[in-house]
């Protein structure tokens, strides 16, 4: 009886607690709602991620702004930005407008990042309006995909390079296509602003076409001996039809072109820019290196007319690698017109010169400076936290850049003999060096019972591998695909600056690494022990070909036939044929020949 009336007690209280509970999830319910602009923005339609981003904005407590607050329009995309945004570029030459009146016409307000994932001001600002969505009659691109449909962009969008050859069409039109879609990253960051500058897109530099001459079938390369002049001619001509690696489309209006480039992320023209590199060290041909100078001309120009610009998209060694065709078409030119100074003309060297000045010019806030020194690493600070933070893949090209801009300019120095850039070269050096202590201090070389080095390292700097009692680290080895994009920085330090930390030890011990984990279940890159307890790290490995760790032929032997286990004896042939297997093979040619001789510049000088 007594338990019976305590159970009706218990649940009046229950009730009770759970009627005032319901009124608070209500309360905050409706407020959320309200924070969300009543309800005005669907977030779901932007994807997961999408959604997810734009749902942590509400977490910045509400903010009244001024409605007559002054705003800044992009040029690119329907977005507005605050005074003082650290995003702004070009300020004197936007147009302005209210608040009030961009919330009311749907422009995004404070969204920065390829697919308007970033929150860069205004925070805590709550829409009134709706954002304003694609609608048919837009203007927009249409690119014609592998599978035969075609996808609808904006202009501007980071998914796609655009080309003379790509249609400019409204998205009404673009709907009768077949297999028509839009983009989704489009339909996230929503409608643009920019005009296409067709016209100018045809004026730029065009990759010559390969024709393949007729019967000709690709062999294999050999990683030891070289192949007849002939096929070495083919393999010189497949890559300068390629592309060049300029990012931008022309756009009517120049600050929207400037607005992508600050948007864009350079992984694609690094790996471009780096099948040149390659090629030419392989080959020693100057078409290669005019290749090269194409992009690098245009991102000097760039550098020249918008420094405020360059200089905030090299703030940090992501973005600072938009100057890598700078830094190694002047370094190779450089290298050239010391040893031999009938072959590089005086315009030449003076085009590098202006190149090395203008990437001084742009990694001075950056790199220079004593006034705000980082206590451990000697170097500005907000560098060396970026050293810390930043994934490594996503930096080690941009290190290259800064290495093979301080050997260049060593060059230029012995070639007018002056000591005019020393302290610069002196300190891109430390900020070289820095990064790779770190690299190694994080990730891990261990030796194994074998006497082999092993180097491998997760795929940011702010995570903590476990140390055995053995002294290996395990957990969270990179996987193929970003550790292969590590390594690509990584060959270009070795050629600059090898004495800062991507040594032919240091190379013996990646070398070592890849080798071993062709072989593995999974492909996480580490020593073989870590391997045996945590075999599956990030991701696992995919059946893409892996051309990118053949290079290392030429520091552990059999590193290409390794790569090669997993395929078939056709398929292996096939795969081997390839263009970038054969450009790949070459270069590890080249970089076998160059640990036997330092001053080697190409391949060409044995032949
Ligand atoms: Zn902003
Ligand atoms: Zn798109």
């Amino acid at each position: 009886m007594k338990s019976k009336v305590k159970c009706i007690l218990s649940l009046f209280l229950v009730i009770g607690f759970l009627g005032i509970n319901l009124e608070a999830v209500a309360k905050k319910h409706k407020s959320s709602k309200n924070a969300k602009g009543n309800g005005i923005i669907d977030y779901s339609k932007y994807g997961r991620k999408g959604a997810k981003a734009r749902k942590a904005w509400l977490k910045y407590p509400e903010k009244k702004y001024d409605p007559n607050t002054k705003v800044y329009c992009d040029a690119l995309f329907m977005r507005v930005h605050e005074e003082n945004c650290p995003m702004l570029i070009l300020k004197d030459r936007k147009k302005t407008m209210t608040l009030e009146q961009a919330d009311k016409e749907g422009w995004r307000i404070g969204e920065s990042g390829q697919s308007g994932r970033g929150r860069c001001c205004f925070k805590g600002y709550r829409r009134k309006y709706p954002e304003k969505e694609i609608t048919d009659d837009m203007v927009g691109v249409v690119q014609p995909m592998k599978n035969g449909r075609y996808k609808w962009h904006v202009p501007g969008c980071h998914r796609f390079v655009m080309k003379p050859e790509h249609k400019v069409m409204t998205l009404g039109e673009a709907r009768k296509l077949p297999g028509f879609y839009i983009c989704p990253h489009c339909v996230e960051r929503g409608p643009g602003a920019a005009i296409v500058d067709v016209e100018a897109l045809r004026k730029r530099p065009t990759p010559p076409k390969f024709t393949p001459p007729a019967g000709w079938v690709p062999k294999p390369f050999s990683p030891d001996q070289l192949p007849p002049k002939k096929e070495i001619e083919i393999l010189i001509q497949e890559t300068l039809s390629t592309n060049y690696g300029i990012l931008e489309t022309p756009f009517k209006n120049p600050v929207a072109s400037l607005e992508q480039f600050m948007m864009m992320r350079f992984f694609f023209p690094v790996g471009q820019w780096l099948t040149y590199y390659q090629a030419y060290r392989a080959t020693g041909d100057k078409r290669l290196l005019e290749a090269l100078r194409v992009s690098a001309r245009h991102y000097h120009k760039l550098c020249v007319e918008y420094p405020d610009a360059a200089q905030l998209k090299a703030r940090d060694p992501e973005g600072l690698a938009f100057m890598y065709s700078m830094a190694v078409s002047a370094r190779i030119t450089l290298q050239l017109a010391r040893k031999y100074p009938d072959q590089v003309s005086k315009e030449e060297v003076a085009e590098a010169e202006s190149f090395l000045k203008a990437i001084v010019a742009t990694l001075k806030r950056t790199c220079e400076g004593n006034d705000n020194l980082d206590p451990e690493m000697g170097i500005p600070k907000p560098l060396a936290d970026d050293f810390r933070t930043r994934a490594f893949n996503r930096a080690s090209n941009g290190i290259a850049t800064i290495a093979m801009a301080s050997a260049a300019l060593a060059d230029l120095q012995k070639l007018k003999n002056t000591t005019e850039y020393q302290a610069t070269i002196d300190r891109y050096r430390k900020c070289v060096q820095e990064w790779y202590k770190n690299w190694k201090k994080i990730g891990c070389l261990y030796t194994e019972a074998d006497g082999k080095t092993y180097f491998y390292y997760p795929y940011s700097p702010r995570e903590k591998l476990k140390v055995t009692k053995e002294g290996f680290k395990i957990g969270g080895a990179d996987d193929i695909g970003h550790y292969s994009i590590a390594m690509q920085g990584i060959v270009l330090v070795h050629d600059a600056t090898p004495e800062l930390g991507a040594d032919d030890k240091f190379l013996t011990a990646v070398a070592n690494a890849v080798y071993y984990a062709a072989g593995t279940k999974y492909g996480s890159i580490q020593c073989p022990s870590a391997d045996r307890v945590k075999p599956l790290n990030r991701h696992p490995r995919n059946s893409k070909p892996k051309t990118q760790f053949y290079m290392f032929e030429a520091f552990r032997e059999g590193v290409i036939d390794a790569w090669c286990q997993k395929y078939s004896k056709t398929q292996k042939n096939e795969l081997l044929s390839s263009h970038t297997a054969r450009l790949k093979t070459l270069y590890a040619q080249y970089l076998k020949a160059l640990r036997k001789d330092r001053s080697l510049i190409h391949l060409g000088e044995t032949w």
